[in-house]
């Protein structure tokens, strides 16, 4: 079919996912049509610096010939199998065991899920079925973080707190809260560590205190770094610090990993900067690296046994979905947690550190109020006046500009609102194309000069 042909089609049927469904149908679609790497081609022939891994999750770049070839064996050999019933099939069983290896602490039981929506949702179910287990059903409050993204899903959307999420949407649900986000650039106390730790705590415990007690809230989530918050990085020792308030209040400790996990921040999963071990994890993205669905949830030994122990023999855990635990994309999963145990997380190390080389020097550039980054994961946030931090007006329609004349100069970012460039190249970048990524964005911000 022509470009033209495509176009029109995707103007008439296709409904694209958090998209203006208006400027959808007036300015149609950007057609991809191969990889190589960090490149992509579109339908025009124009090659592109992937500069955010799709949608933060090729992790290991394109055309990744061991994860095509994984793939077509496990589907060739078995395209399906089912987790009901007590199946299985060997490439499920085989990832479960090796993700139990590389998992922070006791984070032993995996359940696979579709994506990361449905993992946090997965969460928040088993999340439920612990406290009836342990005999503490009143513990039914969860709390987020403001700017926090944990999905699409009902309950995922609710524990979001990004406005495009709730509009006309009846969440947060009445049991979903949110504490402030520990963002260095834009925190009311400034951008040093102690003050916007001790914040944060202050916070957690108050909204505890705010809903009756420990003995009504069961859960705290987070995501190591805010992703589609704007990439806000908390200072060290703010996940740590966490982790022990929520441990004190007897609330689980949760950490959405679906954007920081798999080498996106350094090592294999954010937590393991500080050492800290959670309750739970969700993962997804960088654990197919976009190569096919999947997402898991991880859980430690003592919640699943408490669940398991407290379930009558014959009963089920009423949690499950078709394709949990798909056998092609657990064969992805396989030969994909290869290439990252297999040099992959350290050439993300070295291109990290240019990426971080080249965000600080463009702190000087008049538009830019921050420039911050940790692994492969960065953002550029815009100002019109760095003294006073002012976010540019939406009417001067930045976000679409920057989207459309990055595409003009062959580089993929993401825009968020007006104000900030969020990057998240593939781990598989070359220090080359690190700078040609920099060098692109240079090129567009002096654009928008
Ligand atoms: N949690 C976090 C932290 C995410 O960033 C995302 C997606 O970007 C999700 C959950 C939802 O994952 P998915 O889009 O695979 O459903």
């Amino acid at each position: 079919m022509t470009p033209e042909t495509l176009a029109a089609l995707d103007r008439a049927h296709l409904i694209h996912p958090v998209s203006s469904w208006r400027d959808q149908e007036e300015y149609g679609p950007r057609i991809l049509q191969s990889g190589q790497g960090a490149w992509l081609t579109d339908i025009e022939g124009n090659k592109l610096l992937d500069g955010f891994a799709g949608l933060w999750c090729v992790n290991v770049g394109y055309g990744q010939q061991k994860v095509v070839q994984a793939a077509t064996e496990q589907m060739a050999r078995l395209p399906y199998a089912t987790g009901y019933f007590g199946f299985a099939s060997e490439s499920a069983i085989t990832l479960a065991s090796r993700l139990a290896v590389v998992t922070p602490g006791d984070l032993n039981r995996v359940f696979f899920s579709q994506g990361g929506s449905d993992a946090v949702d997965s969460a928040l179910r088993f999340i439920r079925f612990y406290q009836h287990a342990r005999g503490t059903p009143e513990k039914r409050h969860v709390i987020g973080l403001a700017r926090g993204y944990h999905g699409s899903t009902y309950t995922g959307a609710g524990l979001t707190a990004l406005a495009a999420f709730h509009r006309d949407a009846d969440v947060p649900l009445a049991w979903q809260h949110h504490i402030s986000s520990p963002d260095p650039y834009r925190h009311p106390e400034g951008p040093d560590a102690a003050p916007i730790i001790a914040a944060s705590v202050a916070d957690l415990r108050n909204k505890v205190t705010e809903l009756g007690g420990p003995e009504h809230v069961a859960a705290f989530f987070c995501e190591p770094v805010q992703g589609s918050g704007g990439v806000a990085i908390p200072p060290k020792g703010w996940l740590t610090a966490m982790r022990n308030t929520c441990r004190e209040l007897d609330i689980l400790f949760v950490t959405d990993e679906v954007i920081t996990g798999f080498g996106r921040t350094g090592p294999l999963f954010a937590c393991e900067h500080e050492g800290v071990v959670p309750d739970m994890m969700t993962v997804a993205k960088g654990l197919t690296s976009g190569y096919a669905p999947m997402g898991a949830v991880f859980m430690s030994e003592g919640m699943y046994s408490t669940i398991r122990d407290a379930t009558p023999p014959g009963i089920a855990v009423g949690h499950g979905m078709t394709y949990s635990a798909h056998p092609v994309s657990a064969a992805i999963g396989l030969a994909v947690l290869d290439l990252y145990q297999n040099g992959l997380l350290d050439n993300g190390v070295t291109s990290g550190n240019h990426l971080a080389t080249r965000l600080a020097a463009m702190k000087d550039h008049p538009l830019v109020g921050d420039a911050r980054s940790i692994g492969m994961l960065g953002a550029i946030e815009l100002v019109t006046d760095k003294a006073a931090k002012t976010k540019p007006t939406a009417s001067l329609g930045i976000s679409k500009k920057l989207a459309r004349i990055g595409y003009e100069k062959g580089v993929l970012f993401r825009a968020f609102g007006d104000d900030i460039i969020g990057l998240a190249p593939p781990l598989c970048l070359t220090l080359e194309e690190t700078d040609i990524l920099c060098d692109r964005i240079e090129i567009v911000l002096n654009v928008l000069l």
